[in-house]
This record gives C-alpha cells, sequence and structure tokens, in this order.
C-alpha cells in the first residue's frame, strides 16, 4: 500500500541513534548536551501544548525543575538533528484535587497541569489528540508510552523474579540476579478490511459506544502467520471463511503494547455467524452506506474512531487507495 506509512504513528524517520544505547558515557554526554530536550509523561499522558492544528509536544530543556521529580533514567528515544531526545515519566506526581483522571482511560477527557510548569502546559490522553499530531510527536509520544507503560508492568525477571533494572538507555531491562536481558514487549494484531463484492464486514464490541462498528481484530497467536491469524479471527468472530489475504499497512499502538497489522481479505461467503462472547454484533455493510456513514449521515452506524487504522484503511477503501 503505497500510503501504508500516513497513518497515524506512522512514523517520522526518527534516527533512534541505537548506537548510543549501550554506551554510558554516550549516554550522559547526551542528557547534558544544551540542545537535548525531554517530552514529559504523567500515567501515560503526554505533555502537550496548545490546542486544534497547533496542539503539539513540549519539550523541555534537561534542566528544567519539574524534571527532579522524574523517576529514573531519561529513555534515550533519538536525535532530532544532531539533538538528544529523551523521555521522562513523572507518573508519581499527584494532580491537585479536582483535576484527577476518570476510571476509563479511553475516554479520558481531562487534562492536568503541574504546578511547575505553564497552565497552557498539560497532560492529554493521546486518543484524544492523536488523529491531529504531527508525525515526528506522534513517533515519540506512541515510542515513549509503550515504553514506560512497559517498565511499569515489567519490573521482576520473569526467569527469576528478581528486581530488574533499566538499561540500554532504557530499551532493554536487565536482571542483576540471574543476568537475564529482557526486551520491550509488542504484541502483534491482525486487523482486517474482509470484502465480499461491494461489502465490507464489520464488528462491534461489547460496551462500545451505540452505533459504532468497526473492523475486526485480533492477537496473532505462537506459530502463526499474519494471514493464518486473519482467516482465523474472522472465521471464530463471525463464521465467515476467508480466501485470499494481503498485508496493507502496520501502525504501533500504544494502548498498551500492540502493533497493528492491516490487511485485507476476500471473503468465501456472506452468512455470519457471530460469537456472542466476542462480538456484540457484526454486519455487512456496502461501500455506499460507510461513505454515508464516514460523512456523518448515517442514521445508525458509526464509522471507526479518527485515528485507529480500521478508520485510515476504510477511508482509503472508499477512496478506492489501498493499491
Ligand atoms: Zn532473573
Amino acid at each position: 500500500m503505497r500510503l501504508a506509512e500516513t497513518v497515524t504513528f506512522g512514523g517520522s524517520a526518527l534516527n533512534r541513534a541505537a548506537e548510543l544505547r549501550g554506551d554510558a558515557d554516550a549516554l550522559a554526554r547526551a542528557a547534558r548536551d544544551r540542545a537535548a530536550r525531554a517530552i514529559l509523561l504523567w500515567r501515560g499522558k503526554p505533555l502537550m501544548r496548545g490546542d486544534g492544528p497547533d496542539q503539539g509536544l513540549v519539550r523541555l530543556p534537561m534542566d528544567h525543575p519539574v524534571l527532579a521529580e522524574a523517576e529514573g533514567a531519561p529513555v534515550l528515544l533519538g536525535l532530532e538533528g544532531d539533538a538528544p531526545v529523551f523521555a521522562q515519566d513523572i507518573s508519581s506526581w499527584q494532580p491537585p484535587t479536582g483535576q484527577e483522571v476518570p476510571g476509563d482511560g479511553f475516554r479520558d477527557t481531562t487534562r492536568q497541569s503541574h504546578p511547575g510548569l505553564p497552565p497552557e502546559q498539560v497532560f492529554t490522553e493521546l486518543r484524544s489528540v492523536m488523529s491531529h499530531l504531527q508525525p515526528r510527536d506522534a513517533e515519540l509520544a506512541a515510542t515513549a508510552r509503550a515504553l514506560f507503560g512497559w517498565h511499569r508492568t515489567h519490573r521482576y525477571c520473569a526467569i527469576c523474579a528478581a528486581q530488574s533494572v533499566p538499561d540500554q538507555g532504557g530499551w532493554q531491562r536487565v536482571c542483576p540476579s540471574c543476568g537475564a536481558h529482557h526486551f520491550p514487549r509488542t504484541d502483534p494484531v491482525v486487523i482486517m478490511l474482509i470484502t465480499h463484492g461491494n461489502s465490507v464486514l464489520v464488528g462491534r464490541s461489547h460496551g462500545w459506544p451505540e452505533g459504532m462498528y468497526s473492523l475486526l481484530a485480533g492477537f496473532v497467536e505462537p506459530g502463526e502467520t499474519i494471514e493464518a491469524a486473519v482467516r482465523r479471527e474472522v472465521m471464530e468472530e463471525a463464521g465467515v471463511e476467508v480466501g485470499r489475504v494481503e498485508y496493507l499497512a502496520s501502525q504501533p499502538w500504544p494502548f498498551p503494547s500492540s502493533l497493528m497489522f492491516g490487511c485485507r481479505g476476500e471473503a468465501r461467503q456472506t452468512d455470519l455467524r457471530i460469537d456472542p462472547v466476542e462480538l456484540d454484533d457484526a454486519m455487512w455493510v456496502t461501500r455506499e452506506q460507510m461513505m454515508e456513514a464516514f460523512a456523518g449521515r448515517h442514521p445508525v452506524l458509526a464509522p471507526a474512531r479518527k485515528g485507529a487504522i480500521a478508520h485510515f484503511i476504510l477511508r482509503n477503501w472508499l477512496a478506492d487507495k489501498l493499491d
């Protein structure tokens, strides 16, 4: 797919400077570099400035007082030109009363302002701004969110259960007890545009907003190809047999640690046998109906969220731009 890397979080050709990660002196020099900057996250929410098209990631100088509250060594994300860019996490900071986060992260529209930062700089849920970030900001924020999430949930060695420590500029954890190296986790997920003639198969999970339908998706299992995972998931969830499968585009999805493989496949039949545990509903939707939904004119159907690869694939299918 020619437009593959234009997907949200599709990458910005960031130089990740992996050669610096194993060199403690080079990392320390990079952190002291006057041009070095840090992006800041609080409980997975990046520090953003502005609103609308001007919205962007805040880049703080490395000696900014608020970074003294950060936990652990900075994670080296890469180089912007010659300037090192790091990420820091201040998740243990408690926001002032009235700025708490509601339980459901997906619908989190709250913003938190730290007293040591200007009021226009606020911690913002990434999903609420992802679709209009510059590609570089999107890549930095997604990378940092995924890495900090991994560190938070993988603090103990999976082999001997001793507490592990970050290493390689934050890109590994090592176990001081048994010496094992642990790498940031990325879970492969397939998400598929299944078509039959002029129609596409869409489904909805339990608890989704009313009317919202999206492409079917599921985790790739050990020992399975991407193509086999597409066929298995569609059969399990909707009872539809799929023939030819093609890869289209991928999307890092740091909620918390997925890599989405967008595919298309051709259904061999249209009869549905819906798994009520996996899906609330599934149905075939014509191209014309989906066009109405994307235009906000369909009486019932609401399309996948903007920024998600399902939205990207559906939009390009409607525009005949999947090749
Ligand atoms: Zn160990």
